[in-house]
């Protein structure tokens, strides 16, 4: 019998697979539904969006958003080894040190910026070289962005032009600022966590990987949990576990799951027939997501992303690995202040040398580029809920983004920077017409109301099965589920906050520490001068 029953090869799972199965004496089985992660759209970088509703997505949705003119948002999932990180857009974010001290400060004891940095830096191997903010040597590859476009350099520089330094590393001693991005890339091509720590662990004869399996549920017998039931090639399976069930499905996955086992709300549980082993009501609570606005415009002069799949660029990328197919679209960031006082960047811009308009769905005949400004500590909240007792079905997803006044007021402040951007030298004289909003939408009020009808979510959800030290959490600061033994949630569900950047090295950092805390090691801990300690 496994010790540790792992749900989910993705982000976190493969992470946990890997590192809890480093001590040969201890039996890990890792169960993913999807199955494998080979196909050239998984490789290629810029390829990540046509994923997008193939059978290597979950192809979720909220439902229809209270304010945001009552549409529906596309919540794309990886499914597959690798998990979204085989479907992500590979940029390398830690997001801001203070992020860290909120969640430690919301009861998640020890997950503060000294407990969370060493755990960035085991997993790092980063071209860049070792330095103060850098590691080499880890299993997750990070490089520098072999071929960003030439407007990509002209965004930096119009950034530069209305106050907004250039960074040398948002991942370093400043966030603020504007940056080329950093990428989990090998030599042009993703780097996910199956790339990075399950296919290295994978020869190992205490890991086994199921693929192809959707966990239905999980086993539990006495107030405690004993292993899974999965589903694979149409026969129902259990799979018993000695130590922990570790839940690492995702913020969807995870409190679905849950959810599905009777863990949870109680009452609504109740209502689709499900009896509560659990009254936990913060099951499916707490979740976050980064809204973001797109303000596009026309570039008369070419030299975006749309030439990326010419002969040329296809013959530059399999000679070469560089070139337009290597590029993860977004290819630089700024980190801004929407307002004075803030203690941190409340937006993110990704600009894009290219149009990325409805999840990548609509297309343009023409070259242009894409400013998308992102609210990174969103006010709202929202939920995950079942629809049925049935797994098969998709879960209920509600952000509630835009519910507050500020976040709106934040998002308006973006675009209203976006145009100074493009108005300012070198872009003033390269960019063409804008595109969207378009010049119509003038007025605080008609870029609020654009802002309702076009937010997209940047496929962060976060928060579901939060970690804290309270009654309402759903997980300890050991990512032990309250009231139930053996069983653990690791993976991005069990933020407390949804960190100041995109989320796959947060959660990749969350699932070392989170294997250290499972095979009770001593934790890392960044000692007071500077360097790496372990202790408690
Ligand atoms: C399109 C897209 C673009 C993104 N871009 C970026 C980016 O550029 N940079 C960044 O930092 N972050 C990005 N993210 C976010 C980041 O990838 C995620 O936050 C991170 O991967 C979450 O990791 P996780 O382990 O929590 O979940 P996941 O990586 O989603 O892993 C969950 C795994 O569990 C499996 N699973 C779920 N339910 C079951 C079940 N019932 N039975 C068996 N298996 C199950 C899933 O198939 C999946 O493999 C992006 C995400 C998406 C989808």
């Amino acid at each position: 019998m496994p010790d540790y029953v792992i749900v989910g090869a993705g982000s976190a799972g493969c992470v946990l697979a890997a590192r809890l199965s480093e001590d040969p004496s201890v039996e890990v089985l890792l169960i993913e539904a999807g199955g494998s992660d080979r196909h050239p759209n998984v490789k290629i970088p810029a390829a990540f969006q046509k994923q997008f509703k193939s059978r290597r997505d979950w192809d979720l949705a909220t439902e229809p958003e209270p304010h945001c003119a009552g549409r529906s948002l596309y919540v794309p999932r990886g499914k597959g080894l690798g998990g979204s990180s085989s479907m992500n857009a590979m940029l390398y974010v830690r997001g801001h040190p203070l992020d860290y001290e909120k969640w430690a400060a919301s009861g998640a004891e020890g997950w503060d910026w000294d407990g969370m940095r060493p755990y960035f830096l085991r997993a790092e191997d980063n071209a860049r070289g070792d330095s103060e903010h850098h590691a080499t040597g880890g299993p997750l590859r990070v490089e520098d962005e072999r071929s960003p476009r030439r407007l990509t350099g002209d965004f930096l520089e119009s950034c530069v032009t209305v106050g907004i330094p250039r960074s040398p590393d948002y991942n370093g001693t400043e966030q603020d600022g504007a940056a080329l991005v950093q990428v989990t890339q090998r030599k042009g091509r993703r780097w996910s966590t199956a790339d990075a720590y399950l296919r290295p662990a994978g020869k190992r004869r205490n890991l086994t990987v199921i693929s192809g399996a959707q966990v239905l549920g999980l086993e539990i017998a006495n107030g405690r949990a004993t292993g899974v039931s999965y589903r694979r090639r149409g026969r129902k399976h259990v799979a018993a576990a000695g130590r922990d069930v570790i839940l690492s499905a995702g913020a969807i996955g995870s409190p679905q799951l849950l959810m599905l086992s009777g863990i949870g709300p109680a009452e609504q549980l109740s209502d689709l027939g499900i009896s509560a082993v659990q009254d936990l009501p913060g099951v499916g609570e707490n979740l976050q997501d980064h809204p973001y606005q797109t303000s596009v415009w026309d570039v008369p002069g070419g030299g975006s992303l749309a030439d990326a799949e010419r002969p040329k660029a296809v013959l530059e990328y399999l000679l070469r690995r560089s070139g337009p197919l290597s590029s993860s679209v977004a290819e630089a960031f700024a980190f801004v202040r929407s307002k004075p006082g803030l203690a941190q960047p409340d937006l993110q811009f990704h600009f894009a040398p290219a149009y990325f308009v409805n999840n990548g769905f609509e297309e343009y005949d023409g070259h242009a580029i894409t400013m998308g400004p992102a609210l990174v500590s969103p006010r709202s909240r929202g939920w995950v809920r079942l629809r049925s007792a049935d797994p098969s079905d998709k879960p209920r997803i509600q952000t509630n983004s835009l519910a507050e006044p500020e976040d709106v007021a934040a998002l308006v402040a973006g675009a209203r920077l976006a145009r100074e951007i493009a108005a300012a030298e070198p872009f003033g004289s390269r960019l063409g017409r804008e595109l969207l909003p378009g010049p119509d939408v003038a007025t605080d009020q008609d870029l609020a109301d654009d802002l309702r009808a076009r937010v997209e979510l940047l496929y962060h959800p976060v928060g579901t099965c939060r970690m804290g030290s309270d009654e309402d959490a759903v997980v300890d600061p050991e990512l032990r589920v309250r009231g139930v033994d053996g069983l653990r949630v690791a993976d991005a569900s069990a933020f407390p906050l949804i960190p100041s950047g995109n989320t796959n090295a947060p959660t990749i950092a969350v699932a070392e520490r989170a294997a250290d805390v499972i095979a009770g090691k001593p934790l890392l801990r960044e000692d007071t001068t500077g360097g790496t300690a372990a202790g408690e």
